[in-house]
């Protein structure tokens, strides 16, 4: 059963030491573990890495990369799973992601919400912020989480939950996590229900706990190593 294994452990004892993290960290935040959503990204591992995690009890899966994703979730289609797309979304795609997904975490800009408008099933989406001062980072700056929290908000077919971030090398990701704090409460002033954070990666995910992060996006720490990017 090591097969998708960089490490000794297996997948089942990778996401349970994951499991018991998130609750010692919700338990240290005084939080409730059942706020937490754990999103395991399975993004170069196969299809059948899925169903060893479906077996294991994960729901929500996180790819980041649309035609990976699409083969994914086709070849999984018999189980309920929730697809969470976390990776920079083209235009041109965005249309066919949201066939299999139930989540964009990487809402970054308005043509992307017009083509994701819908008058058929619901999509949940996250507003990702530039934490750096790079554009090609993906994300949108701070300043311009208002207006296009107010675009999403008047969009048919789209239920805005919150923010999402990465943090960025080269600073302390506490205080990354704090800032992504300060944003979603100014988007909740906008939109009250859009209370989430999605915000954690297998090496700092304690530390966005501890910032109200209520999605967290982890893969290698459960997954194991990844396989080539091909
Ligand atoms: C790959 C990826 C993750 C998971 O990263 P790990 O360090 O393997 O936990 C989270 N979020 C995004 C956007 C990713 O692309």
């Amino acid at each position: 059963m090591t097969t998708t294994s960089g490490a000794n452990e297996s997948l089942a004892d990778r996401l349970e030491a994951v499991r018991a993290g998130v609750a010692d960290a919700a338990r240290e935040a005084g939080r409730n573990v059942e706020e937490i959503t754990t999103i395991v990204v399975t993004k170069f591992h196969p299809a059948s890495l899925v169903r060893e995690l479906y077996t294991l009890g994960v729901r929500d899966i996180g790819e980041n990369r649309h035609q990976e994703a699409r083969l994914k979730a086709a070849e999984t289609a018999d189980l309920d799973l929730r697809w969470h797309f976390v990776g920079q979304l083209q235009s041109k795609k965005a249309r066919q992601a949201r066939e299999y997904a139930s989540v964009i975490h990487s809402i970054d800009r308005e043509s992307l919400v017009e083509v994701l408008a819908s008058e058929e099933r619901e999509l949940g989406c996250f507003i990702q912020l530039n934490l750096t001062e790079d554009p090609a980072r993906g994300g949108v700056p701070p300043l311009e989480l208002e207006p296009l929290a107010a675009r999403v908000l008047e969009t048919p077919g789209l239920r805005l939950l919150g923010v999402m971030a990465v943090a960025p090398l080269g600073e302390q990701p506490r205080s990354a996590f704090a800032r992504v704090r300060q944003a979603s409460e100014l988007l909740r002033t906008v939109a009250p229900s859009a209370t989430a954070i999605s915000a954690g990666m297998s090496a700092d995910y304690p530390l966005a706990i501890l910032e109200g992060a209520t999605h967290l996006r982890i893969g290698a720490a459960i997954t194991g190593i990844r396989p080539d990017a091909g």
